[in-house]
């Protein structure tokens, strides 16, 4: 269960309180959730849920009444700022019960009197079924999944309530770290008895705070089936595709649960999408965090793969740029199909610009669907859908020009897609004032000449207000008080206000009201009148403004198919213009895509580390290599530390990434055989978290390629065997390439500091060693990132040592002592180096004072000034500054 759960009967005790039995009673039908009781214009919560949401939002405790001889813990948000606490609360793991007061109390005193007034539970809210915008990141889905096992299969279902999105597909034991990895749902249904499966002990250990396991009965396949052929309203669901049943059941359990939060108000979802199994890219957890896809390893947005490619202008364009990105591709044609759209508008730069600019002004319509349709949208996203759908019409006329034609197949599904929206546009355009409350019940919304109903109650409200501004005058006249006001507040309405040395001065028809500090307040006969007429316009306005919404929503309602097809299709198309004008910006190419194990990357660059050295003002400074992976499918890349090695790695996985998932690639051409799974081990961190030194997690993440990657995977290692000592880690990388080599067969770049592995290339015919070139120039090394066959010679890690400002003891001591292993001899040498005093020597060369003479005195020394040229003089002052300097 979450951790926040919590025993949840209160027991109700007889001489409990009306409302505290109605409260007793709400409680206990929704175990597992904070109650927000609705009381007025507060949300109210009592006992442990006081306690607990007091903590978590760092509100007063306070109390009210007792219960069993003790005072009840109680604490409130106002009911208008309840979203921010709502956010927090499901931040913190809760799930909330939302409690609404479901009659007017005007009502409940009409009924009688008779107990409480009504209130009922209008919804739960939970992390993976949220649809308010300020609970929710704009460019992110946020999807509820669903795990359930039938016939020895694991089932996986996943939905965005907020979008309607809606997708099954198989996993399994292995696969399904990979899949929410992918997936990064807000929360993770799933049957009781799974828990205990062993081999995901681990896994839901992670997942830990989004799982909410619900009891196994929930998960049955032929209720399920039932149950979405129901909520789609069709007779079988072959139409949609040939599903599992463990898919089915994880399926049905999500509308379910769907429809025990949302209280039985029906969302628009999509009907359910089949991913097929082998057709999407399998990428592992540790995989995606190494290649730092949508956040990097610090957990940022910003410097990840996605932040850099992402030139969307529309929210749901981001969260299907997302989705492409998290799940590339694996059939060439479906990838085709992609490009083709990205290319259509990466050779046509000014439709590209026009449509985005028109796709600029489209809000986010898949959100305010699910809101109305939800019963709790607004005005507000009647507006967004009249301005998204408004720009259909020119997309589409703009998409059919004589230019365009013929459009790829992909774009002409989205222009029809796109469909047609005149008459609702037209309608909500005429309804809608240009000012907008949040919510319908603040009114206001409905434009003037909508309704001549409405404009005759709101002008019968207006002129009234203008009478009392008439009545202050008369009354100010007739006093002869001149600072008589008229004012109005919530608690007693309209009253008339002089102030308290004025008082003798008022008639008999001036009521007294209240008495202030220095005013005192009245009200009359007259004034009382006018006050029920404009209260009883503005109510009646009001009300006939909320029937008038309600019948918008109505209409939007019977087309939100059309509408959500529309939103897809807007999606679409910004993600195609988007992705071509990223190519354009960075000159990335188109790739070849085919079903085969090629890998060839001419001019190969890395998105995010170009990108990062072109902020830094050194645009052009990074150095594009080649890879081209053919009868030799393992590169061996040795080279100095810092001199390019993970980067080259990571380039070229997240090439494959890129390619796959449709997009251009940072390279002058690339010819990519489909990658059906891509594995990388980069790095080194510990996991303490979890337990896992280093090594480790290193070792956990090796066994995962070595047992799972075939010969149409991709792999990068980047130092293996660092973690441990040099002969064990050495042992293990050699264990490992002969394994890839002979076993995995898949296509691999193995970065490695062991330079004893480049033997193997005698040995093993599809290896083939490479190198980061190195200048050295003046007893320095200057790194070239150029990556080239052959082996580095050296490590220079003394030279990095340097760089990085260890005392130059340290490295004087380290190059005597690299010297004598490189000779070889190392037992008896060793035994001698250790011998010479290490500390006594390192203190003592510490202490020696500086040499008398300094280089650029012993250079001043050498130079006969006669003798120089205007050039030669110039040059030595460079060298002597250089000498001192350093
Ligand atoms: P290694 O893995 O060999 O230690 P890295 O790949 O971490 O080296 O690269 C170190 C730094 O060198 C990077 O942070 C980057 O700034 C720079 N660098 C790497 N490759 C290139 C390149 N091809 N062009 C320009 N700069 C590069």
């Amino acid at each position: 269960m979450n951790k926040h759960s919590r025993p949840d009967a209160v027991p109700a005790v007889p001489a409990a309180s009306p409302v505290m039995i109605q409260y007793h009673e709400i409680k206990e039908a929704n175990p597992g959730c904070l109650l927000f009781f609705r009381m007025g214009d507060f949300y109210e919560l009592f006992f442990d849920d006081a306690v607990a949401a007091a903590q978590a939002l760092d509100i007063a405790l306070t109390k009210r009444g007792r219960h069993e001889g003790a005072d009840i813990p109680m604490c409130g948000v106002p009911v208008h700022t309840a979203e921010t606490y709502l956010a927090r609360l499901i931040r913190a793991g809760f799930k909330v019960a939302m409690c609404d007061q479901i009659e007017d109390p005007a009502e409940a005193r009409r009924r009688g009197g008779k107990g409480p007034v009504r209130r009922a539970v209008v919804r739960v809210v939970t992390a993976g079924t949220l649809t308010e915008e300020g609970l929710l990141d704009a460019r992110r889905h946020n999807y509820l999944a669903g795990l359930a096992e039938a016939g020895g299969e694991i089932g996986l279902a996943w939905l965005d309530l907020s979008t309607g999105g809606f997708a099954l597909a198989p996993t399994s034991e292995p696969a399904l770290a990979g899949d929410l990895a992918r997936l990064m749902p807000g929360e993770i249904l799933l049957p009781e008895r799974m828990l205990t499966r062993p081999a995901l002990f681990e896994l839901f250990a992670e997942w830990k705070p989004a799982l909410t396991p619900l009891p196994n009965a929930r998960f049955e396949s032929d209720a399920a089936r039932r149950r979405l052929e129901n909520f789609y309203g069709v007779g079988a669901l072959d139409g949609y595709g040939n599903f599992g049943r463990a898919e089915l059941a994880a399926a049905g359990a999500l509308v379910d649960y769907v429809g025990l939060t949302q209280q039985g108000r029906a969302p628009h979802l999509e009907p359910p999408r089949r991913v097929a199994p082998g057709t999407v890219m399998q990428i592992d957890a540790a995989t995606r965090r190494n290649l730092e896809l949508v956040s990097t390893l610090t957990g940022e947005r910003r410097g990840s793969l996605l932040a850099t490619v992402d030139r969307t202008v529309t929210a749901a364009g981001a969260r299907l740029l997302a989705d492409h990105l998290g799940g590339p591709l694996t059939e060439p044609a479906a990838i085709s199909a992609r490009l083709d759209a990205v290319q259509f508008f990466a050779d046509r730069p000014e439709a590209r610009t026009a449509l985005r600019e028109r796709l600029k002004r489209c809000p986010d319509i898949e959100r305010a669907l699910t809101r109305l349709s939800l019963g709790r949208g607004g005005p507000r996203d009647l507006a967004a859908l009249c301005r998204s759908l408004g720009e259909t019409a020119s997309l589409r006329e703009m998409l059919a020009a004589p230019g365009l034609i013929p459009l790829p197949e992909r774009l002409t599904e989205a222009r029809h897609g796109l469909g047609e929206h005149g008459i609702l546009v037209e309608r909500l355009g005429r309804a809608l004032a240009a000012e907008l409350p949040l919510f319908a019940r603040d009114g206001g919304f409905v434009a003037a000449g909508y309704s001549d109903e409405l404009d005759e109650w709101r002008s019968l409200r207006d002129e009234s207000r203008r009478m009392i501004a008439g009545l202050q005058a008369r009354y100010a006249g007739e006093t002869a008080i001149a600072a008589l006001k008229i004012r109005h507040n919530n608690v007693i309405g309209y009253y008339i206000e002089v102030a308290a040395n004025h008082a003798g001065k008022l008639g008999p028809e001036f009521i007294h009201r209240q008495t202030m500090a220095g005013a005192q307040r009245y009200t009359t006969a007259e004034l009382a009148d006018l006050e029920t007429k404009i209260a009883s316009a503005a109510e009646r306005a009001l009300a006939l403004e909320l029937r008038l919404y309600e019948d918008l929503v109505a209409e939007v309602m019977a087309r939100r198919a059309e509408i959500a097809a529309a939103a897809a299709a807007l999606a679409i198309l910004d993600v195609a213009a988007a992705l071509a004008e990223l190519a354009g910006e960075a000159a990335w190419v188109r790739p070849a895509i085919e079903e085969s194990t090629a890998f060839e990357i001419s001019g190969g660059r890395h998105p995010t580390v170009e990108a990062a050295l072109a902020a830094a003002g050194n645009a052009g400074g990074f150095v594009a290599n080649d890879c081209v992976l053919a009868e030799n499918r393992i590169w061996l890349v040795t080279g100095p530390n810092m001199a390019g090695k993970s980067t080259f790695l990571r380039q070229n996985a997240l090439i494959a990434i890129l390619a796959q998932m449709g997009s251009y690639v940072p390279a002058q051409s690339a010819r990519i055989g489909i990658v059906d799974r891509l594995f990388s081990r980069v790095g080194a961190a510990d996991d303490l978290a979890r337990g896992r030194s280093t090594f480790m997690v290193e070792m956990v993440e090796t066994a995962a390629i070595l047992n799972q990657a075939g010969p149409r995977g991709f792999v990068i290692l980047d130092e293996i065997g660092r973690g441990t000592a040099t002969f064990d880690g050495l042992s293990i990388a050699w264990a490992c390439l002969e394994h890839l080599h002979e076993v995995n067969r898949c296509r691999t770049l193995f970065a490695t500091h062991y330079h004893e592995l480049t033997a193997l290339a005698a040995k093993l015919p599809a290896l083939a060693c490479h190198t980061m070139r190195v200048k050295e120039w003046k007893g320095d090394v200057v790194f070239l990132h150029e990556v080239g066959p052959g082996t580095a010679d050296r490590s220079y890690g003394i030279h990095v040592a340097k760089l990085a400002g260890l005392p130059k003891s340290a490295t004087a001591r380290a190059e005597e002592v690299l010297s004598v292993l490189e000779k070889g001899e190392q037992g008896g040498a060793l035994a001698r180096l250790a011998d010479d005093l290490p500390l006594f020597s390192a203190a003592r060369r510490r202490a020696e004072p500086a040499p008398s003479v300094s280089a650029a005195e012993a250079l001043l020394g050498e130079t006969r000034p006669d003798e120089l040229t205007p050039r030669e003089a110039l040059d030595l002052v460079y060298r002597l500054k250089g000498l001192v300097s350093e």
